[in-house]
């Protein structure tokens, strides 16, 4: 869906001899391409490989809602991760917005990047003082937001809810396919080195220096390997017991629509439901409406494995086009551009996994798992870059590995 107004992507080749570098990002959707960005502007030599193309992967099916909530919500964070570190992950993702806003301009991105306010509602009365409590601890750290309730501001919304978080800043859009291209060709005018369907099919990885070796029996040694190439990374970890929950989350684009208003200044608007439904304005007047996960708990089931034309599939767009038409009565006609599913993770917490796992010393990981894909890519992208350079941020302990 992100390609349609697109130019011609640009290609990388495919390495076809033994190179040598500094820092080695595997994987090449957003968050490999946020990685690279932050390390060239430490002025390191990096080279970034991808087993496809730029940006097919989850990041072509993002709907790319960039807000600093998670999920979980500051109040249950504070009681998981203690009160400082929620609050340090929710500033985090505050900050990241406006980081990415100027990523944008420094690049010149042609992403349709978009500030919006976001709202967090409930149709349940008997969460009004829950969410009461959770704006006045999300203003208390400086989060400019506000309770809503349906008595007070139910003209502004075209739907029902009984209450409700309405966050004036820290939210956006975006193409992330656009950017992910924008940012890695600036990167690539810099100096990055980038090979696309190069699959790294064995990784030696030591503390002074790795050597990954591609399927076509190239290598590249590095001083440091970054990876970043999101649900492939669960292949580290078999292992485990699951410390992740895999799922299959479905989206609608609708054709555009005269009049979208929905909710106040267009808000990117999500319930408190589980499964959870979201909905976002696209700037040319479509919406995306997303949600209807599904757990996987066998990557040989139906669920994980479901083509595009899957009934099961069928029926959860059908339901998300079922709740947009309820949601926006006042639109006389909503019609399907196009459908798609794909596959993200959720850990216990909401947060990511960012930096190195006590099993594999050699390399750092910048996983985005958790509500917020892209801006846990930009957080992860930043701290490991820190810490490489040996800032040793503190941060680095709230998106530890082995954390609970
Ligand atoms: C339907 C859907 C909706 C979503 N909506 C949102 C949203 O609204 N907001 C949000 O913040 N997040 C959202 N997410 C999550 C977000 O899209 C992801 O967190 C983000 O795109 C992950 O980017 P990534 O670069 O880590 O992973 P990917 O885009 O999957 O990229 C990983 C790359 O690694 C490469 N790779 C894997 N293994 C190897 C190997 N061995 N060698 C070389 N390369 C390899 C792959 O080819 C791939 O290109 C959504 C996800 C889905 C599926």
């Amino acid at each position: 869906m992100w390609t349609k107004n697109m130019e011609k992507k640009k290609t990388y080749p495919t390495l076809s001899k033994d190179i040598k570098t500094e820092i080695v990002i595997v994987g090449g959707g957003i968050t490999g391409a946020l990685t690279a960005h932050y390390f060239m502007k430490q002025g390191m030599r990096c080279v970034l490989v991808d087993k496809s193309n730029i940006a097919t992967h989850a990041t072509s099916a993002s709907t790319a809602i960039l807000k600093y909530e998670i999920n979980q919500g500051l109040k249950n964070l504070m009681s998981q991760v203690g009160e400082q570190n929620a609050q340090h992950a929710f500033l985090f993702g505050y900050q990241a917005v406006m980081e990415i806003s100027q990523i944008v301009k420094e690049i010149n991105s042609s992403c349709d990047f978009s500030f919006k306010p976001a709202f967090f509602y409930t149709e349940d009365p008997r969460q009004t003082d829950a969410m009461e409590q959770e704006c006045t601890a999300r203003q208390a750290i400086g989060i400019h937001c506000e309770l809503f309730t349906q008595e007070n501001n139910k003209d502004e919304f075209s739907f029902n809810f009984e209450s409700g978080i309405y966050s004036h800043y820290g939210a956006a859009i975006m193409n992330p396919v656009q950017f992910t291209h924008d940012l890695i060709k600036f990167n690539v005018d810099k100096g990055l080195e980038v090979f696309e369907n190069t699959t790294i099919v064995d990784y030696n990885l030591s503390s002074h220096q790795s050597i990954l070796t591609t399927e076509n029996e190239f290598t590249i040694t590095a001083d440091k390997v970054i990876i970043c190439t999101g649900v492939n990374a669960l292949e580290f970890f078999n292992h485990e017991k699951p410390f992740c929950q895999l799922y299959r989350t479905f989206s609608i684009l609708t054709k555009p629509v005269d009049n979208f208003i929905g909710g106040k200044d267009s808000c990117i608007i999500r319930n408190d439901q589980k499964p959870y439904t979201y909905v976002r304005p696209t700037l040319t007047n479509e919406i995306v409406i997303g949600g209807e996960d599904l757990a996987i708990d066998r990557l040989d089931g139906d669920i994980a494995n479901m083509g595009d034309r899957d009934p099961l599939a069928l029926q959860h767009y059908h339901q998300l086009l079922r709740r947009v038409r309820k949601m926006f009565p006042q639109i006389n006609e909503i019609k399907t551009a196009c459908w798609f599913h794909g596959l993200f993770i959720d850990t216990k917490d909401g947060l990511p996994f960012i930096g190195k796992h006590p099993d594999y010393p050699g390399a750092y990981f910048n996983l985005g798992y958790g509500s917020n894909g892209i801006l846990n890519a930009l957080i992860g992208a930043k701290l490991i870059s820190q810490d490489v350079a040996g800032k040793n941020p503190r941060e680095l302990d709230i998106f530890k590995f082995n954390r609970y």
